[in-house]
Parts: structure tokens; sequence; C-alpha cells
């Protein structure tokens, strides 16, 4: 089931999520609800607070990313099929020389910015099983798993960037609060006004 995204403004982006147990309510339904969430909306990755859960739960699929023509040929490798699930996730370690990528959100779209971050992390987190895992992680996953990872402090890619592109951007992102924004795929919108 495809769940509707929470855009930006709605106070379920800026709270920081809580662990879960396993015997969470219908974890699995969950997790394929997101998912085919994300799959739907083209995203890469997607957490529990963008569908209004304040969990600590994400999921990813970078293979999209493998696409692009610009990476070379072990990194276009490294993206394809990487699709997990991290609960619980703790970000134990960031190393490295930070480096800027041109980030976005499905709770934010149509707004891209550079946003840096350093290159290697090494994060706990239970998989779908709730089996734990410690891995290393580099490049565009490392990325991608740092933006999600931020979804569950309550921090949003747009909170990182320098006060004059926040204020550059701000206006938009008014915008999205209230709806005003054309997007393809299911949203929630905190402040739209109600249709009658
Ligand atoms: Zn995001």
């Amino acid at each position: 089931m495809i769940l509707p995204i929470v855009a930006y403004g709605d106070p379920v982006l800026k709270k920081k999520a809580t662990d879960i147990t396993n015997d969470y309510p219908n974890l699995q339904d969950l997790l394929a609800n997101m998912f085919e969430t994300m799959y739907n909306a083209y995203g890469v990755g997607l957490a529990a607070p963008q569908i209004g859960l304040p969990i600590r739960l994400f999921v990813i699929d970078t293979t999209p990313f493998s696409e692009d023509e610009d990476l070379s040929e072990a990194e276009q490798k490294a993206l394809v099929g990487f699709k997990r699930v991290f609960i619980n996730a703790k970000i134990i370690e960031e190393s490295g020389d930070e480096w800027a990528f041109n980030e976005g959100c499905l709770s934010i779209p149509d707004v891209r910015e550079d946003v840096f971050r350093k290159p290697n992390i090494v994060i706990e987190y239970l998989d779908e099983n709730f089996q734990p895992q410690k891995e290393s992680f580099d490049g565009l996953v490392a990325r991608v798993i740092q933006h999600e990872y931020d979804h569950i402090d309550g921090v949003l890619f747009t909170d990182k960037l320098s006060s004059l592109k926040k204020k550059l951007i701000k206006g938009r992102l008014t915008n999205i609060s209230k709806g005003k924004i054309n997007v393809d795929y299911r949203m929630r919108f905190p402040d739209q006004k109600k249709k009658r």
C-alpha cells in the first residue's frame, strides 16, 4: 500500500524518533509499504518519520543511483541492489574529509542543494529480522544512509545549509508545507487549507 509522504513543516519531521522492539505491530507489512511508497516516488531512501511514524526505522534501495553514467564502474556496482532495512540504527563513527553532494528529499520536492558530509561511516543496526549488524560504508551508499539517519534524529538536509541558502529557499519551503507544489506522488501537507 502506498502511504502519503509527510511534507516539510510537519512536526514529526523535527522529532527525535524512538527505538522499537521486535513486537512492533505489523512490522513486515509496514516495511513492505515503505518500500512500495519509496519506489512509487522514485526515491532511494525513506525514513519512518516521513510517513508520520516517529520511530527509528528507515529503508534504502540505491539501485536507481547506479544508472548515473558519471560514476565509476566500482561505484555503480556498489549501488546496484543495495536494499536494506535499518532498525534502531546508530552511526558509531564518521570519518574522512567532507564532500559535497546535491541532495534531495521526498518530503521536500523539487528542492536540491549541495550538502557536505564525511565519506566513511560505521553503523550498528538491526535488520528486518532484528539481527544485529555492524557495517562500514562509503561513497554514495554512506551518503544515503546519513541522509536517512538524520531523519530519525529529526534533522533535514535543509537544516545543514548555510544561513544564506536557507533564506533563499525559505519561500519555496513555505509553499511546500502549504501544498502549493506539483508532485506526482501522494503527500500530506501540514499547512494545507482544508478543501470542502
Ligand atoms: Zn529525506
